[in-house]
């Protein structure tokens, strides 16, 4: 096996780990059960200090090396789960109704937890390696919280690192990508009001739902047509909420969409044409709306040299064969963003597909693949030999 020895011993209990994070998934802000087991697990570990509380339930473990050096890593995983109806029918799946680990946040708290143990018995390194649990990755920007509560002036470091399981990625191949990865997030929420008006007589009102697909078709139009085509973008509606029945015209429609881009004149141009279009359209046609464009998470842009020592770790671990770049970003988002713009790292992705037909994250047949806990584990672990090297 490729992977460190060491953690290879580590498998059983780092499955039993993830299987038990996954019988019990929080949400954002509200891990306090799995706050309390990384805790736990880092105190059994003998790592130097544990600190929690920082952003309400995230953890920083740290774990000084063997010699006297001042330099420091950090290591990050997200600790969250998601609002989802568990449907894989596995003997470990969620026990909380409506709560899912379906983005595999069990497994990257298990992976950091794993090279942690590894990490905490063998201190072959020189420097101090910082294990960053962090609560909230999804919409609640867990990352953004931490950050502003000092993360990174109480635990100083020079680089940071993050990995993401991916179920289309063939399982244990890792995928790097220098500049943007992932793309910067904004919410739209868009409040119609018109006239509420017998079905049968809309003379009588101002239909906010005509309205509405108005509104729709022409946002389709700003990434079509204002848009320079080489460049990124979206903006998908992906709610509709208004009226009650067959024959009465609402008073109001809600509208609810998001926005992506990599580049922020990208977002600025998103941001002006939404809030140019959605009143305008309802003025010509006599209704008011209210638009609100809220910028979430900006875009992950990986340092180029970080991600030099970031393939540099993987191929120690799996081999160059497996290791490739990603040939586009994505336009997913991710609040890890928030670190990456406060110092320089590397967000890599770590391929967990057993076959073609794997649900994929924030699906609810998704689960995270076991197989991958001592690659993610030992891509940890050797980032922190390797940048940190004894002397
Ligand atoms: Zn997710
Ligand atoms: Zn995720």
């Amino acid at each position: 096996m490729p992977i460190i020895n060491r953690i290879a011993d580590f498998i059983p209990d780092m499955v039993a780990w993830r299987h038990d994070l996954h019988q019990y998934p929080e949400i954002g802000l509200e891990e306090v059960r799995t706050s309390a087991f990384v805790v736990e697990k880092l105190r059994e570990f003998g790592v130097d200090e544990v600190v929690a509380g920082i952003a309400k339930t995230g953890v920083v473990g740290v774990i000084r090396g063997q010699g006297q050096g001042g330099r420091a890593i950090g290591l990050r995983a997200d600790i969250d789960a998601l609002p989802i109806q568990e449907e894989t029918g596995l003997a470990y799946a969620s026990r909380n109704p409506g709560r899912m680990h379906a983005c595999g946040h069990d497994g990257h708290t298990t992976m950091l937890l794993g090279a942690a143990r590894y990490l905490a018995e063998t201190r072959n390194f020189d420097g101090t390696a910082y294990v960053i649990f962090q609560p909230a990755e999804e919409n609640l920007g867990g990352a953004q919280h931490m950050v502003k509560e000092g993360l990174f002036e109480r635990f100083p470091m020079e680089q940071v690192f993050a990995m993401h399981n991916w179920p289309s990625i063939p399982e244990g191949t890792f995928m790097w990508r220098n500049g943007p990865i992932m793309a910067a997030v904004a919410n739209i929420e868009i409040r119609i009001t018109g006239k509420g008006a017998h079905g049968a007589m809309p003379h009588q009102g101002t239909d906010p739902v005509v309205i509405a697909a108005h509104i729709v078709t022409a946002l389709q139009s700003i990434v079509a047509r204002n848009l320079e085509p080489v460049e990124a973008g979206v903006v998908t509606i992906g709610h509709i909420q208004g009226g009650d029945t067959w024959n009465v015209i609402p008073e109001s429609v809600l509208l609810r969409g998001t926005a992506r881009w990599f580049r922020d004149e990208v977002g600025d141009l998103l941001e002006a044409r939404v809030k140019e279009l959605v009143p305008g359209i309802a003025a010509a046609f006599g209704a008011r709306a209210e638009v609100s464009f809220e910028r979430a998470y900006p875009a992950t842009v990986n340092d180029p040299a970080a991600t030099g020592r970031a393939i540099a770790a993987a191929t120690a671990v799996v081999g160059e064969a497996k290791v490739a770049e990603l040939p586009k970003p994505t336009m997913g988002g991710e609040d890890f963003a928030f670190m990456l713009n406060a110092k320089p790292g590397s967000y890599i992705m770590l391929g967990g597909a057993r076959g073609p037909n794997d649900p994929q994250v924030h699906h609810p047949r998704y689960d995270f693949n076991d197989t991958i806990l001592p690659i993610g584990a030992s891509y940890f672990a050797t980032l922190v030999e390797q940048l940190l090297p004894r002397a």
